[in-house]
């Protein structure tokens, strides 16, 4: 399976900005040895999709409400999105479960309504700093994959220990070597055969510097990059550190 680079800008762009960001990935993408996908803020999917229409590089969305429509004032759902371009959708994102104390049967329900839609959904799990030094970090993991995952899951999970969100801080090999065997194992447990299919990423502070090093692990299905996703240049190094 190969690996895929997801770039999540966060609330970061407008329109003028799309042929800074994203256009400079439609030639490149070509001859990627790895899937590139990019997460703009709602207002850019549709401008975005358009940029990126015939390339190689996917396009999806960083949240969806996880209702179809209805009476959600300033809420996006997974429906609009697709219509707006998006094939994917970042779900459960530690800064949504901070900032809107989103729980994992939100984040579950979310991810319901994605794929239900035909969006690929990208769900978010890590620990914080003080539960892995509390030596927590299996069992918060384990906890978040079991309630923020429907019975009918079908995407991709996203390791992001939350001490290296925006730090530069990183774990150790050993460390994401430890937390992706133990992820594969419960999405087999749970899942059965099918849990041997969907990808794994790691993020946190992924950059050209370390993505070699991090993404040639063992389980390593590619990486959710947020800082350098926002630097074509940057995105594209960090995709060609995947081995081909
Ligand atoms: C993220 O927010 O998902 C992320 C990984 O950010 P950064 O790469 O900037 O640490």
């Amino acid at each position: 399976m190969r690996a895929l680079i997801a770039g999540n800008w966060k609330m970061h762009g407008l329109l003028a900005d799309v042929a800074t960001l994203a256009a400079p990935l439609r030639e490149p993408a070509e001859s990627l040895a790895c899937d590139l996908l990019v997460c703009p803020p709602a207002t850019l999917i549709a401008a975005v999709a358009a940029a990126l229409a015939g390339s190689k590089v996917a396009v999806g969305a960083q949240d969806c409400h996880a209702k179809h429509t209805g009476p959600h004032t300033g809420e996006v759902s997974a429906a609009m999105l697709k219509d707006a371009g998006a094939a994917w959708v970042i779900l459960g994102h530690s800064e949504r479960r901070a900032d809107y104390a989103e729980s994992d049967a939100i984040v579950r329900d979310k991810a319901e309504a994605a794929i239900a839609c035909g969006l690929t959904p990208i769900v978010c799990v890590g620990e914080t700093g003080t539960q892995k030094a509390a030596g927590r970090a299996e069992e918060v993991v384990g906890g978040q994959l079991l309630g923020s995952l429907p019975d009918d899951f079908a995407g991709i999970v996203a390791y992001e220990p939350i001490w290296a969100i925006g730090t530069g801080h990183i774990p150790t090999e050993a460390d994401v070597i430890a937390m992706h065997a133990f992820i594969r194992a419960e999405l087999v447990r749970r899942f059965g055969l099918a849990g041997h299919g969907f990808r794994i990423l790691y993020g946190g502070s992924v950059k050209p510097a370390n993505a070699a090093a991090l993404l040639n692990l063992p389980e390593v299905g590619g990486a959710l990059v947020g800082g350098a996703s926002l630097k074509p240049e940057d995105f594209l190094a960090v995709a060609r550190a995947v081995a081909g």
